[in-house]
């Protein structure tokens, strides 16, 4: 049962643990207050992965903290917290937070109609704030001195389990914010986890509510869902919950009536996974190539590209439109938007190599971007006359070779 759970002494393994993140706790002690350890760093210690961040939860209020560490700055968006900077490295320090119904009564928090909350800054005891988390795994404390751990939750139980499960009422949390929707299946997906049918049944039917979200939020969210090392299992999940077509409503439409399509996305997401698990790293502009690809295909309305190719002036067009489009649902920034339309473009100046236009291409710095771009539409089938293969020969020949080369093309 939880409660003797919670009185279990589990001692994480140190090494793990951030020194900053350490010797931030050790302070706020130092000047009185509690601090622990707090959330998705806990979750993934327990369950023997590396933890990407550490944060820490504490009762001193961000302008107490800021008093006892200097190297820090209090950063409010939706939420006041205190960023403390060590070097490469920064800790996310948050106040406890209390329960919204006092924080309404005390006007410190906003909520939408929908049950959407806008902004809140009330705090409260460890206890309160354990219930202001999303699910069971995420609102571990652990004390870094006393090398102890808190489960005010109880979800222990949840990682022994293997569960994703919300913490309170699923509906009326999805509905306080929508994005928690997205994290059920970040959490599902990279920790293989089952998501407890009470927690996974509303999704089907409040999908919708995630068109409320800003744009924005949602670009940040995606990255991290596709991000993740498992991003074909997430595009199952988002695609089981309803939740794939609300993000990207275009291609949910061309997806529900051409296999291929999915097939491409499929292999696409298949190849991102294989590169950021072996250490790789990808871009998010690729990414977003490939998923938009198969609307910027049927837009142009032709089926062979080896038969005719667009024209250049028509895909820029179309690519600018659908790059809009999108950006009403996830913001694409400009720092993906033109690295992006570089990359369709040059699926027509690949096929474009006479005179000295395959050299200039090949240093072109969107180069790799479009071959690999090619090789990934040839990889699920597609006929381009074998442009893979011959820009594959010649990246690999000198100069000499590569005349011999263009004048068989000519
Ligand atoms: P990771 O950093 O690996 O993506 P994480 O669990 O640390 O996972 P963060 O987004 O860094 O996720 O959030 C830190 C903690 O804040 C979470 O563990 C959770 O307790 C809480 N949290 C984050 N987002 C929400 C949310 N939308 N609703 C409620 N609690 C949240
Ligand atoms: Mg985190």
């Amino acid at each position: 049962d939880t409660k003797s759970e919670s009185k279990q002494n589990y001692v994480l393994e140190q090494k793990f643990i951030s020194n900053n993140a350490i010797d931030t706790i050790k302070k706020l002690q130092k000047a009185g207050y509690e601090a622990y350890l707090v959330g998705g760093c806990i979750r993934d210690l327990l369950l023997n992965i590396q933890p990407k961040d550490f944060d820490v939860a504490t009762n001193a209020t961000p302008e107490q903290v800021k008093k006892v560490i200097r190297n820090s700055r209090i950063i409010g968006r939706r939420f006041k917290l205190v960023h403390v900077f060590w070097g490469r490295e920064t800790i996310e320090v948050a106040t406890f937070r209390g329960p919204h119904e006092q924080a309404r009564a005390d006007n410190e928090s906003v909520q939408h109609s929908s049950g959407r909350i806008l902004r809140d800054n009330v705090y409260g005891s460890m206890d309160q704030d354990a219930y202001r988390r999303d699910f069971t795994i995420n609102a571990f404390y652990y004390d870094v001195t006393k090398k102890k751990l808190l489960d005010p939750i109880g979800g222990l139980k949840d990682i022994k389990n293997k569960t994703l499960a919300v913490i309170g009422d699923p509906t009326q949390r999805y509905q306080e914010d929508p994005v928690r929707m997205l994290r059920v299946v970040r959490f599902a997906a990279k920790l293989d986890f089952c998501v407890e049918p009470l927690s996974e049944a509303p999704i089907y039917h409040l999908s919708y509510l995630l068109a409320d979200v800003p744009a924005a939020r949602l670009f940040d969210e995606v990255l991290k869902l596709f991000l993740s090392g498992k991003a074909l299992r997430v595009f199952e999940l988002l695609c089981q919950y309803n939740l794939f077509k609300i993000l990207f409503p275009k291609i949910g439409e061309v997806l529900s009536t051409s296999p291929q399509a999915e097939k491409f996305i499929r292999q696409a997401l298949s190849n991102t996974d294989d590169r950021l698990n072996s250490g790789k790293t990808v871009n998010p502009a690729f990414l977003y190539a490939t998923f938009l690809w198969p609307v910027l295909q049927q837009r142009l309305g032709q089926s062979s590209w080896l038969e005719k190719l667009p024209n250049l002036l028509e895909l820029q067009e179309v690519a600018n439109e659908l790059i809009f489009e999108q950006s009403k649902y996830t913001t694409i920034p400009k720092r993906f938007g033109i690295p992006m339309r570089e990359i369709w473009e040059a699926q027509i100046r690949l096929a474009k190599r006479q005179g000295k236009k395959a050299d200039l291409l090949l240093s072109h710095p969107r180069f790799r971007a479009g071959y690999d771009f090619l090789l990934l539409r040839e990889s699920v089938g597609e006929d381009t006359g074998g442009l893979g293969a011959w820009w594959t020969k010649y990246q690999q020949l000198d100069d000499q070779h590569r005349r011999v080369m263009m004048q068989d093309l000519s």
